[in-house]
């Protein structure tokens, strides 16, 4: 299916390895042009290269840690008013139990997974809403549906997130702009590898049973691929998708057990 979205200029958020680069990679198929960011410079090299000779698209890197004041300036810097799609994302705040977390955890949970989406998603607004057309993707969790009790951080800013699109997409609809969320059950990336290992060392038991036994909870009976999230998310930004306002678009194989 042809998007509609050839030529158009995107930021995706966090974008070198996993979910934000499942991201990049579809849009960069659908022809879209691409500021690409992350801490590590190297992985973002990587990812830059292997997205420019697969699609041939403008690639530009942004090396920055987009929850930081800095990082978020840097990264609009270099799309100088010039852009037609935001997919933000940043990493996910570390697992544990409801008395381990400070007031600086929540604090700097709120800052990368709520905060900082919606700084940048107040930055780019305007000039989406100047163009008359603007496609802006949230990658959320499926924990704003179903809570993981370890993630509590998690749960906590992105039920924030949640709520701001909800009120500001339908705000901005009239002027051509959508605001979606995506909401990941489990794919296979190293934020997935890191939480496995995470409930071997709390249960005893190797991280391949781990995994193992996530796999086997999920009615799909495996995690889901960067390809897939990053189809749904280039789905989300096309011409076609015009009317899809506010949407929490749940991608787990099935793993949330909820009618609607
Ligand atoms: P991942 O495989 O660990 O990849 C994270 C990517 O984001 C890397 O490119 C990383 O590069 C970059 N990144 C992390 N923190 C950053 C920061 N502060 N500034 C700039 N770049 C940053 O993680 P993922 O699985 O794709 O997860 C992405 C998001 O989705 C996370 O918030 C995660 O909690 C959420 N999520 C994932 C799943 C899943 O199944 N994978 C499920 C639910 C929710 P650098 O480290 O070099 O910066």
């Amino acid at each position: 299916m042809d998007l509609g979205i050839k030529g158009k200029r995107a930021i995706v958020c966090a974008s070198s390895k996993g979910l934000g680069l499942g991201c990049a990679l579809s849009l960069a198929e659908a022809g879209v042009d691409l500021i690409i960011n992350s801490r590590n410079a190297q992985n973002l090299e990587n990812a830059a290269s292997l997205l420019k000779s697969m699609y041939q698209v403008h690639v530009e890197t942004v090396v920055a840690d987009i929850t930081t004041k800095e990082g978020q300036e840097a990264v609009l810097k270099k799309a100088e008013n010039n852009l037609d799609i935001l997919v933000t994302n940043a990493g996910g705040p570390p697992p544990g139990l409801w008395s381990d977390w400070s007031r600086s955890d929540f604090i700097s949970a709120l800052d990368a997974n709520m905060l900082t989406p919606i700084t940048l998603i107040k930055e780019v607004l305007p000039v989406m809403i100047e163009k008359g057309w603007g496609r802006i993707v949230n990658i959320t969790s499926q924990s704003v549906k179903a809570p993981i009790p370890a993630l509590g951080l998690s749960n906590s800013a992105r039920a924030g997130l949640t709520g701001y699109v909800a009120g500001t997409s339908r705000q901005v609809a009239e002027f051509g702009v959508t605001i979606n969320n995506l909401q990941p059950g489990v794919h296979d990336t190293d934020r997935i590898k890191s939480l496995d290992l995470h409930t071997a060392e709390q249960t005893g038991i190797t991280p391949s049973q781990a995994k193992l036994n996530r796999r086997n909870a999920i009615p799909a009976k495996r995690y889901g691929t960067i390809q897939e999230f990053g189809a749904t998310c280039a789905f989300l930004c096309s011409q076609q998708a015009g009317f899809i306002v506010g949407q929490n678009i749940l991608l787990d194989g099935g793993a949330v057990n909820l009618t609607m």
